[in-house]
């Protein structure tokens, strides 16, 4: 196997980023960070507790408070944002590899995802705050209404292991644009990369308290949900963890987005051309080994080329070449954990025992003996109604369904608890828009599958509460004030 990067030496980070400063852990908890293809160690991070999260929280109230950081202009955000977004970019190849050792992510899409995107993303955020109207009079019965908008406060971010750069970003950048402060909770599975936010945004000259960074665990994270000095929580992660999060919110009445779970189907009509299909899989389904949220694992074929379909599925799942991440020429990777691995496997068994028909995959690569490894698999004649096809599995596992006619499958693809992504693969691309419309999720690609970074991005259903991303994404960052004035008493 052929290392295309340098392998680094071991990354340790036993401190956590509170105030500008690197803080001592309150209590002694660490975790040991595996490699993913290697199962070698990596590092080690410290893992934060309550008492770290509070500090870390009532760092970023006083920076919203007390700091410049809630009184500066757009303008004034939108530099520190664009150096904050330099000094990633020259980190950029040291976090991608990084984050590719961590989860399993093949390098070229870390490359893009925890490379380009973070830094894409405070400049795409930088602009749209300098294009915000924070402040607006209207006229009004009694003489007229400044129209305010002021960030929401403080905000607690949460995320997961799978995309742990661009996913942290796409919370980070609207937040600073919006004039809020941070406190940022990643996932354990990915301990390491995320402080490099913490490196960067000191060399731009953030403010301190500005952005908070405290790994740790489940507990401490819920503790930072129900902080009384938090004002939003935005959350990507499973819709187990999002239901509790939600409800907390809810009784707090506190701001939240929730970007969760998907099972979602990629839908091919009858008309569909198969090249156009298999191209439309590498973003639709198995882009990081099937660890996305918005993997297309449902495959809906019709009836009248129903064989074809599975024939083209075993053969791109034999095409894939499953390996180290770090090899460019990888384009499976493993899975990010050994207990991810467990989990994948296990729902691997479930369709073996089930009425579903086993194509082609279902165990350990060959010659991979180190590492956390999946073969790619394909399922035949899953029933809708089945675990397989209404769980998400989080791995490169197809479980295919046949249907019948066009509403059939509008029907089939609808039938989730999820609403997230979605694909639609047809010769004619207005059936395909068509059919788009029928589908309830946030997203659906037609004849293939790419988040559109300038886009909302969100689900419906169990898969989420509100939209990140594009333009829209900063309105959750921001509360609406109205200060009523005789007209008299208006600033010229
Ligand atoms: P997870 O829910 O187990 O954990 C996500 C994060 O939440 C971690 O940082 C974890 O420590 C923390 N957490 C878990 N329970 C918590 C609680 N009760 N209170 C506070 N924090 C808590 O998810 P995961 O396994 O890390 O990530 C995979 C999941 O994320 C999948 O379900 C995937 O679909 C989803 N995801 C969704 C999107 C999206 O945009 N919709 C994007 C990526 C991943």
């Amino acid at each position: 196997m052929t290392l295309t990067a340098e392998p680094s030496t071991q990354l340790d980070r036993l401190r956590f980023f509170i105030d500008g400063e690197w803080v001592a852990p309150r209590g002694g908890e660490t975790h040991t960070a595996l490699e993913a293809a290697t199962e070698e160690v990596l590092g080690t991070a410290a893992m934060g507790t309550e008492a770290d999260i509070d500090a870390a929280v009532q760092a970023a109230r006083r920076a919203l408070d007390e700091g410049p950081w809630g009184r500066t202009t757009a303008e004034e955000r939108a530099a520190v944002m664009e150096r904050f977004a330099d000094a990633l970019e020259k980190r950029a190849d040291a976090t991608s590899t990084l984050v590719s050792r961590e989860n399993g992510m093949p390098i070229g899409l870390s490359t893009a995802f925890n490379g380009a995107a973070p830094a894409g993303l405070l400049r795409m955020y930088a602009q749209i705050g300098r294009q915000t109207e924070f402040e607006s009079v209207r006229p009004s019965l009694c003489g007229a209404t400044i129209v305010r908008r002021e960030p929401v406060g403080v905000v607690g971010a949460i995320t997961p292991w799978n995309y742990p750069q661009v996913l942290a970003m796409m919370k980070i950048a609207p937040a600073l644009a919006a004039g809020c402060t941070i406190v940022l909770k990643p996932s354990p599975e990915t301990a390491l990369d995320t402080y490099v936010f913490a490196d960067a945004a000191t060399e731009a000259g953030l403010p301190p308290g500005v952005l908070n960074i405290v790994l740790a665990g489940r507990e401490a994270g819920a503790s930072l949900v129900s902080h009384p000095l938090v004002d939003k929580i935005a959350f990507t992660g499973s819709t187990a963890a999002g239901r509790l999060i939600g409800a907390e919110c809810g009784r707090l009445i506190r701001r939240m987005t929730l970007e969760l779970g998907g099972k979602s189907a990629a839908v091919v009509l009858d008309d569909a051309d198969m090249g156009t299909f298999l191209a439309g899989l590498d973003g639709a389904s198995f882009m990081n080994n099937g660890q996305t949220c918005t993997t297309q694992s449902r495959i809906l074929a019709p009836r009248s080329r129903y064989d074809e379909v599975i024939d083209a599925l075993a053969d791109y799942c034999k095409n894939l070449v499953v390996g180290n991440p770090l090899d460019t020429s990888t384009t499976l990777g493993p899975m990010a954990s050994e207990v991810h691995l467990g989990r994948v496997n296990s729902y691997i068994d479930i369709g073996k025992s089930s009425n579903a028909r086993l194509i082609t995959g279902g165990g350990r690569p060959q010659g991979l003996d180190k590492g956390w490894f999946v073969e790619p698999t394909v399922f035949a004649d899953v029933d809708n109604a089945d675990r397989l096809a209404r769980e998400e599995v989080f791995g490169p596992v197809y479980a295919v369904i046949p249907y019948d006619t066009d509403e059939q499958a509008a029907a089939i693809a609808n039938d989730s608890e999820f609403g997230l992504g979605g694909s639609v693969f047809t010769s004619d691309e207005s059936r395909g828009i068509e059919f788009a419309r029928t589908v309830r999720t946030g997203t659906i690609g037609v004849n293939y599958y790419q988040l559109d970074l300038g886009a909302p991005f969100g689900g419906m259903k169990a898969s989420g509460v509100g939209r990140e991303l594009g333009p829209e994404a900063i309105n959750a960052y921001l509360e609406y004030k109205s200060v009523f004035v005789s007209a008299d008493q208006l600033p010229s």
